[in-house]
């Protein structure tokens, strides 16, 4: 599970900082881009990520367009995304899973309750 890397996609530094501050702890590897965009590009430049952890909000393209650009890829169809996200409107997290979500979790989460979500989709 160590070779494992899973993507962090956040605009907040802050955030994206304390995710992977927790799962390098876990000695999970970790990658992180500031929006869509950048996290379409790790992901196509990075070996080896198993599961993507994402915000819905952010600049120059959003966490629904992200994920919905990952998901229309025969090759990442089956890769496991959870958005963290500080809405928890139903709205939001229903438009989430529609695009193919596995998991809606709203910030700020509990440390282990994230890992042990991830470990879980991790298999
Ligand atoms: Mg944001």
């Amino acid at each position: 599970m160590s070779s494992k890397t899973i993507l962090v996609v956040d605009d907040s530094k802050t955030i994206r900082n304390l995710v992977s501050f927790i799962l390098q702890s876990e000695g999970i590897p970790v990658v992180t881009a500031e929006n869509g965009l950048d996290g379409l590009e790790k992901l196509y430049s990075t070996q080896n990520i198993a599961l993507i952890l994402t915000d819905i909000n952010m600049p120059r393209m959003d966490g629904f367009s992200f994920i919905a650009a990952i998901r229309e890829q025969e090759i990442y169809k089956d890769i496991p995304i959870i958005i963290l996200s500080t809405e928890g409107e139903e709205d939001d997290m229903q438009k989430g899973m529609n695009l193919g979500a596995n998991l809606y979790m709203v910030k700020p989460a509990q440390p282990e309750r994230m890992v042990r979500n991830i470990k879980m989709l991790l298999g």
